[in-house]
């Protein structure tokens, strides 16, 4: 068997045309012009590639995006400081921030976004929401990846789903909406023992584990349909999870890396900013 291709980037151009269309209608019939503002400490963990996409697509969508750069050797403080000032600036409906260096508290600093503009769905309050089902926002990470499931066309309904990765962003929120549509979910992380005898059950398999080659062919069920979240730089490429030319041939649906999930979780982030603007 070789996989179908799960084409990201054809879901997020789709999810782009609404986003633009509810932008124009926003400025049109409401004066609002959603503005987002991105956190970016600099860092190899920032992610500053992706805060500059994000910024491109904010541009093709009419939308105001500012990126905030703050130096390696910020502090907790200094950033919870400016999030106190993007909360009281009319400007800004949403607040993304990329992902700190480890010295820093991503969990506090997050708490201190303004419940309205937390685009990311950390904050306790919006967390509480989603968790008994009625979601204010909902973690974007995680419902761009339910969008590239729905695209498969596969009913979860009783299914298997594994999970690869327990973060708060991914594999927790991902598990929540997997679990609201009727399928049975497991979710693995560094420390579950024997891993293949999970992941060779799963009828759905997404991986968020941040290491390449987490996942092989041999610990996939045949005719999986396989989510690689991943994303691992190896010299100039850009790898997923998932031994992808291995299990393509093993799985009945693959999500390419690049191409795959990230296109989709910027849509899905844009989609969260445009209905806290609505709501503002
Ligand atoms: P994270 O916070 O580092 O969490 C990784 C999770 O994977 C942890 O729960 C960890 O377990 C688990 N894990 C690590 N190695 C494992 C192994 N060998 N077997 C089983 N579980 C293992 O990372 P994250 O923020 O969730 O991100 C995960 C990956 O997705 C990263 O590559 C990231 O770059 C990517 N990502 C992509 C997008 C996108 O838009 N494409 C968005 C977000 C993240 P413990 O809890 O036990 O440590």
């Amino acid at each position: 068997m070789t996989a179908q291709i799960i084409n990201g980037e054809q879901v997020a151009r789709d999810l782009r045309k609404q986003l633009k269309e509810e932008v124009a209608f926003l400025k049109q019939e409401k004066g609002i012009v959603p503005g987002l503002a991105i956190v970016v400490v600099r860092s190899p963990f920032a992610r500053m590639h992706v805060a500059r996409l994000k910024e491109r697509t904010c541009r093709q969508l009419g939308i105001k995006c500012e990126i905030i750069y703050l130096s390696e050797t910020t502090t907790d403080e200094e950033i919870i400081y400016r999030i106190e000032r993007l909360n009281d600036d009319r400007n800004i409906h949403g607040i993304n921030i990329h992902p700190l260096t480890p010295h820093l508290s991503h969990t506090l600093i997050s708490q201190q976004v303004d419940p309205e503009k937390d685009v990311e769905a950390l904050h306790f309050l919006n967390m509480g929401d989603f968790l008994i089902g009625r979601p204010r926002m909902v973690p974007f990470v995680a419902s761009g990846i339910m969008k590239l499931i729905e695209a498969t066309g596969i009913n979860l309904e009783g299914k298997r789903a594994v999970v690869v990765g327990r973060s708060q962003l991914v594999g927790k929120p991902l598990a929540f909406l997997l679990l609201e549509r009727n399928a049975t979910v497991s979710i693995c992380h560094s420390v579950t023992a024997d891993l293949d005898s999970y992941t060779k059950k799963a009828d759905l398999l997404v991986v968020a584990a941040g290491h390449p080659r987490t996942i092989t062919s041999r610990m996939v069920k045949e005719g999986a349909v396989v989510i690689d979240v991943g994303v691992n730089q190896i010299g100039s490429h850009l790898i997923g999870d998932v031994d992808y030319e291995d299990v393509k041939n093993i799985a009945s649906w693959i999500t390419p890396v690049p191409g795959g999930v990230g296109p989709v979780t910027i849509a899905m982030l844009l989609d969260n900013l445009i209905k806290a603007a609505r709501n503002s």
